[in-house]
């Protein structure tokens, strides 16, 4: 005989079971609410999606597309890959549904899996889910930039103020949000030069990572958290003296509009983002309980990236929350998800009482309430020891007596009271006693 395989879920993956699948419902319902009251609507972009698309957007140079992205030949030999993030995917569906002709700004939201070939930890996988949303506004011919400075900064700031009251009302606590302004094409290759220059000067005293950045990402050396540099970062130039007029206009209204909204934040000049297509305003959101992997929620604004896919010229701005994390955060504050719990236990005994039990069901549930009947008959004592462990509130007990009489024997569980009543008393009593969680 063959010698049975034990299958598992592939590292870095896992299953996410009942009862905690409740809470991401819940988060992901509070989620729709919120983003709902601010004028998003959903996108569902698929799973997967040509390799180049993700190598133009995020970057070649970019950790997640050198070495961390699941990609595979498709049978007409070109290369796809599983998304590593979902900005991309809707700068591709505003450019093939021609969303310039709709009213702009055009402002979407999304959820579902992400994947990164990471080394898994707690809050890091390698299947993983983000809450994210964007708003794309393409900019009208002959538009003069320094025009708009003031408009890009109150959707900055609006973006922001919706991200962190999605948050307020999921619960989550510790909240901390972090901003910058990293410049734009005019400024930051500049402050890349000056920084990489620097960079080379004390070469020598860096971690592998950091030294193959110098040359690749010098920006993202500034995001290390590597101990023994901390001292050599500390002293290199800020973003912040370099940027140019525009990028400063912007950044001085960014803070002035997240006041004026009364959104509370801290200015960190280290916060660079890990994709190439950001520009001016970025930002993270931490929370508390989680570790070093703290970051529940990074985002920035990304003008170009559109017209970089061929697109026409296009701003944008959005973020992308990771929902484990999220979820992790909620449940070690201990607003993890109750168990199911059941309304109703139906115990039927007696050949009779199945039909008027399937009914009975059948009735409750069309009413809304969770119902649990056995498939099988059971025995007294046993049908309640099965309600009792499902955490139901009441045992409907329906028997040959019930059927005759048309009266219903209800337990409530909890007290073990119990009382004979009409189907109708039934409904009137269990609405008024329904969980509210339901
Ligand atoms: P990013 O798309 O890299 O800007 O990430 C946005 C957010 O997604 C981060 O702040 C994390 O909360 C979450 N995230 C990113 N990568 C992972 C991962 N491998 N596992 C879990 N969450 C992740």
């Amino acid at each position: 005989m063959a010698e049975k395989k034990k299958f598992q879920a592939i590292k870095g993956t896992r299953d996410l079971l009942p009862p905690d699948t409740e809470l991401w419902n819940r988060v992901e319902q509070t989620a729709r609410e919120v983003f709902g009251t601010f004028g998003f609507g959903e996108i569902r972009p698929p799973i997967f999606e040509p390799t180049e698309l993700f190598a133009r957007s995020i970057g070649m140079d970019t950790d997640v597309v050198g070495k961390e992205m699941y990609s595979f030949e498709d049978r007409d030999e070109t290369s796809v890959s599983l998304r590593p993030e979902a900005t991309a995917s809707v700068c591709r569906a505003y450019i093939e549904h021609g969303m310039h002709a709709w009213p702009q700004p055009v402002k979407l939201y999304y959820t579902g899996p992400m994947f990164r070939r990471e080394r898994p930890q707690k809050g890091r996988y390698r299947q993983f889910y983000q809450i994210g949303a964007e708003v794309l506004e393409m900019v009208p011919p002959n538009q003069d930039p320094a025009k708009n400075i003031g408009k890009d900064a109150a959707v900055d700031a609006e973006v922001i103020e919706m991200v962190m009251a999605f948050f307020a009302r999921s619960g989550l606590e510790g909240v901390e949000l972090a901003i910058n302004s990293i410049g734009d094409r005019q400024c930051r290759p500049k402050y890349v030069e000056l920084l990489r220059a620097e960079l080379m000067k004390v070469k020598d005293k860096l971690g592998p990572d950091s030294q193959r950045r110098i040359l690749t990402n010098p920006l993202r050396v500034l995001d290390s958290k590597l101990e023994s540099e901390q001292g050599i970062i500390a002293g290199l130039p800020r973003i912040s003296d370099h940027l140019c007029a525009n990028c400063a206009a912007q950044y001085a209204e960014l803070k002035r509009q997240l006041g004026m909204r009364g959104v509370p934040y801290a200015e960190n000049w280290r916060l660079v983002r890990g994709l190439d297509y950001y520009m001016r305003t970025t930002f993270e959101i931490t929370a508390r309980g989680l570790g070093s992997q703290n970051a529940v929620c990074g985002g920035g604004r990304y003008d170009g990236l559109v017209e970089l896919l061929g697109g026409p010229p296009t701003k944008g701005i959005g973020f992308a929350i990771g929902e484990d994390r999220l979820i992790l955060s909620l449940e070690e504050a201990g607003k993890g998800g109750a168990a199911l719990g059941r309304d109703v236990f139906v115990a039927w005994m007696g050949e009779q009482a199945q039909g008027a039990a399937i009914l009975a069901a059948q009735k409750l549930r069309a009413s809304g309430f969770r119902v649990e009947l056995p498939p099988v008959e059971q025995k007294f004592g046993k049908a309640l020891g099965q309600a009792d462990k499902l955490g139901a509130r009441y045992a409907l007990i329906l028997g040959d007596d019930e059927i005759r009489t048309g009266q219903w024997t209800v337990k409530t569980l909890a007290s073990g009271e119990q009382a004979k009543m009409s189907e109708a008393e039934f409904l009137e009593m269990s609405r008024k006693g329904k969980r509210l969680s339901s």
